[in-house]
């Protein structure tokens, strides 16, 4: 089910089969002068039916949101073999209850998402990038705020702390300093006239807020050199290791409490544990590097993963942004979730799915056959 059936310029749809690539459902819009904002880091292999299942986020959610925002209706396969189709094409339909949101997100759980109607946006004229170089985290923190406060809604707003950037620099030098505990990348997009103005205001918020260093691309070529090193991330710390990804989320105001209880807990387990981001949206990547064939390094591992994920819920924050709860986390789950929300979750998956038989055992271990 990999076919595009539709992309209607005029109303700005597309209609999808589950199984297309969100980079060939990107590439074949922005053809015709339109975007589709959903961008998880995986675009290159992510399918749109997972993307929908997983409701995926990506670095341009602060500006755009996530792929629950840019899905207008599907078609699902129940557990009895009904289909049904919920939504629409409309950006607005409040007949009834929204079941489009209750599939999305639900992991496969509750049915099989065979179509999917999504919305589109015209393609933004052009892009820029600002990179803050910063002594403490804390001011990687309040430059994000300073931009925000200022009127300025970034496109992304990324951060590498220090352990990653040292991990880059080992790889290849990318010109980043190895001696600083965050560098910040800050994207804008829009009309270029209006970008040259915003990109100062981004520079001048890194200023303010102490950055040691900052630089600001003047053309595209620019840019991919200043995202090289952000980019290159995934691959260096996989050359540290072997390594366990996490996704936790935090109210912005608390992303430098949550760093420094991430280190916190990997000096009391003696595990480096990187960490890269989302800022903008509170969605953190903690890595614990590790070595799979060490039971007693993975049994610390556990340990760590699991303190991490209740101090993103203590900090008011969840388990999961972005990745879902899948089976790894479910064990996790009831931390974040109030007992009494568990349990009509659980009615619902009963309701949808009683001879469990759509993706037994992932997010509830209830569900396990
Ligand atoms: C390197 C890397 C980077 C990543 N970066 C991000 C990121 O930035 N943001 C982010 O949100 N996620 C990210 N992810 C996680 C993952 O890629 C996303 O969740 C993605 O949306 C999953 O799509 P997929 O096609 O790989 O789904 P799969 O992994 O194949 O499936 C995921 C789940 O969805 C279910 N499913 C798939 N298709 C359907 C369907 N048609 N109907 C019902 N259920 C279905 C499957 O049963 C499974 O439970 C990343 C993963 C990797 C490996």
């Amino acid at each position: 089910m990999r076919q595009i059936l539709e992309i209607n310029v005029d109303e700005l749809v597309a209609v999808v089969q589950p199984g297309v690539v969100n980079m060939d459902l990107q590439e074949a819009v922005a053809e015709l002068g339109l975007f589709f904002p959903p961008d998880p880091a995986s675009w290159y292999m992510a399918t749109l039916g997972g993307n929908v299942a997983e409701n995926a986020g990506g670095p341009r959610c602060l500006k755009y949101g996530v792929t629950k925002d840019y899905v207008l209706g599907l078609e699902v396969v129940l557990a009895d073999g009904q289909i049904i189709r919920t939504g629409g094409r409309t950006i607005k339909n409040v007949a009834g209850y929204d079941l489009t949101s209750l599939f999305i997100g639900s992991e496969g759980t509750l049915g099989v998402v065979t179509e999917i109607i999504v919305k589109l946006l015209p393609k933004p004229a052009a892009r820029a990038t600002v990179m803050g170089v910063f002594d403490e985290i804390d001011q990687a923190c309040d430059a994000v705020n300073r931009v925000i406060t200022s009127g300025v809604l970034p496109l992304t707003t990324e951060i590498m702390d220090g352990d990653c950037i040292k991990a880059v620099q080992s790889q290849t030098d990318y010109g980043l300093p190895s001696d600083v505990d965050a560098i910040l990348l800050i994207d804008v997009e829009g009309w270029p006239e209006a970008l040259t103005r915003e990109s100062k205001i981004v520079a001048e918020a890194c200023q303010q807020a102490g950055a040691r260093e900052v630089r600001q691309a003047r053309d595209e070529a620019e840019a991919d050199k200043l995202w090289a090193g952000r980019r290159a991330i995934s691959a260096a710390l996989s050359n540290l290791g072997d390594k366990l990804g996490e996704d936790i989320a935090v109210p912005r105001s608390k992303i430098p409490d949550m760093v420094r209880r991430v280190r916190a807990i990997g000096q009391k387990y003696n595990l480096l544990t990187p960490v890269f981001g989302h800022i903008g949206d509170g969605n953190l990547h903690p890595y614990l590097i590790c070595d799979r064939t060490n039971p007693e390094m993975m049994e610390r591992v556990r340990s760590a993963a699991g303190e991490i994920f209740t101090a993103a819920i203590e900090l008011g924050g969840t388990l999961s942004g972005e990745h879902g709860i899948g089976l790894a986390k479910r064990d996790y789950l009831s931390q974040g979730l109030h007992p009494v929300a568990r349990e009509r979750m659980l009615s619902i998956k009963r309701l949808f799915d009683p001879n469990n038989i759509l993706n037994p055992g992932k997010i509830f271990e209830e569900t396990a056959s």
